[in-house]
């Protein structure tokens, strides 16, 4: 049985949950020809948008799901339609009429975990500086200069914590007054308001922004690009403002400031994945190759989609939560792209594209011919 909502209530309720701008529309298909979608399977987010301008929204449709907000679409519409926004508003009356695909499913298990643990990945909030232990670092403190704000991915993630390690040694090597927040930070939230979970996103939002303001938070320096997202700009919603830096804009700095020092080289072939959150959204695309060219013995090789063509990884949109079958996932193609350009180690610096990869690596069996690494993972090799 479909489940639509009356024509001009779905109408309504897509403008009060953001979804507006579908009246822009003119339905000249730009963005469904830059849609990482339609390099897999059919998917149009024009013929969505126009459903949705005649109240025809299938909120139990899986294409509802399938927008990773990669953000390729918004740069190419000629009529500004936020075609992101709209698919938000989708997902979030899908969320409220309680009808969700059973793809999504795992998305709606995030969310309980997050609103019952800070996090997405069920883990308790207790174990959230375990894979500090051992480790040189001190919790943050009023007197503190910058707040390392360590992610769920890194704090949980065994493979992700790697780069949590990587990330303090790199900081400790330069000097760098910094700290975590340990069991008093939660996930930023980004990715499940992506999902349409508005009440837990705002609820995540207002939790960190009242422990960095207890904390005496001014600077911090993030790992993900989506945490980049939420503090730079959706926090702002909230009328605060704190100073964020990407860590590879801050390592550039150390660089340029004399702070760290490369002292090796790494003679591989490198090729650089720009994050869609760090890129695309974020304009952040010559920090992290400045750093890598300043790497002796690095060869960096750009891949046939770069900067603002990067292909997607697959895991925003809170689509890292849901399954993605075999055949369809498009970090599987960029796998294919970086191994075309010859390149030993492709790098990047997002945790969801990181566990994307790692995840085709294994399953397109090129575990020995590609490595997977953060850009930390390369700069603590030659410091
Ligand atoms: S590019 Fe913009 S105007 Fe063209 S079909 Fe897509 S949303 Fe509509
Ligand atoms: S944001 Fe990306 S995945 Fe979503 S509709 Fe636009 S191009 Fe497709």
């Amino acid at each position: 049985m479909e489940t639509v909502a009356p024509f001009g209530e779905v109408l309504e309720e897509i403008r009060e949950l953001g979804g507006d701008s579908y009246r822009l529309c003119f339905q000249c298909g730009k963005c469904d020809v830059v849609c990482p979608w339609n390099h897999v399977r059919q998917f149009s987010i024009r013929k969505i948008i126009r459903e949705a301008s005649f109240g025809l929204t299938e909120i139990e449709s899986e294409d509802v799901w399938r927008c990773t907000t990669c953000g390729a679409c918004l740069e190419q519409c000629p009529r500004g339609v936020n075609q992101i926004d709209l698919g938000v508003s989708l997902r979030k009356l899908a969320t409220n009429y309680d009808v969700v695909h059973a793809s999504a499913k795992p998305a709606k298990s995030a969310r309980i975990r997050l609103n019952d643990d800070g996090n997405p990945l069920n883990r308790n909030r207790t174990e959230r500086a375990d894979w500090a232990e051992g480790l040189a670092v001190k919790p943050f403190t009023e007197e503190t200069e910058i707040l390392f704000f360590v992610c769920c991915y890194l704090s949980y993630d065994p493979r992700m914590k790697r780069v949590a390690k990587a990330t303090v040694e790199i900081l400790n090597k330069a000097g760098v007054d910094y700290g975590i927040l340990g069991t008093q930070e939660s996930c930023c939230g980004e990715s499940i308001r992506k999902t349409g979970a508005e009440d837990t996103f705002k609820k995540l939002a207002r939790g960190n922004i009242k422990t960095f303001i207890d904390n005496g938070v001014k600077k911090i320096v993030v790992s993900s690009p989506h945490c980049y997202e939420a503090f730079k700009k959706e926090y702002a919603e909230f009328m605060v403002h704190f100073e964020v830096v990407h860590i590879t804009q801050y390592l550039l700095e150390l660089i340029r400031d004399g702070r760290l020092t490369i002292t090796g080289s790494f003679e591989k072939v490198v090729t650089w994945h720009d994050p869609c959150y760090l890129g695309r959204h974020n304009d952040i695309f010559d920090e992290p190759r400045e750093i890598l060219g300043r790497i002796p013995g690095l060869t960096l090789k750009e891949m046939a989609s770069n900067r603002n063509n990067s292909l997607c990884c697959g895991g925003g949109g809170g689509r890292v939560w849901m399954e993605t079958i075999k055949g369809e996932r498009f970090s599987d193609l960029r796998v294919e792209q970086a191994r075309t350009t010859g390149a030993e180690v492709l790098v990047t610096a997002c945790p969801y594209c990181i566990s994307m990869f790692e995840d085709s690596r294994l399953t397109l069996d090129a575990e020995d011919g590609l490595e997977v690494r953060d850009i930390t993972e390369v700069i603590e090799d030659v410091i």
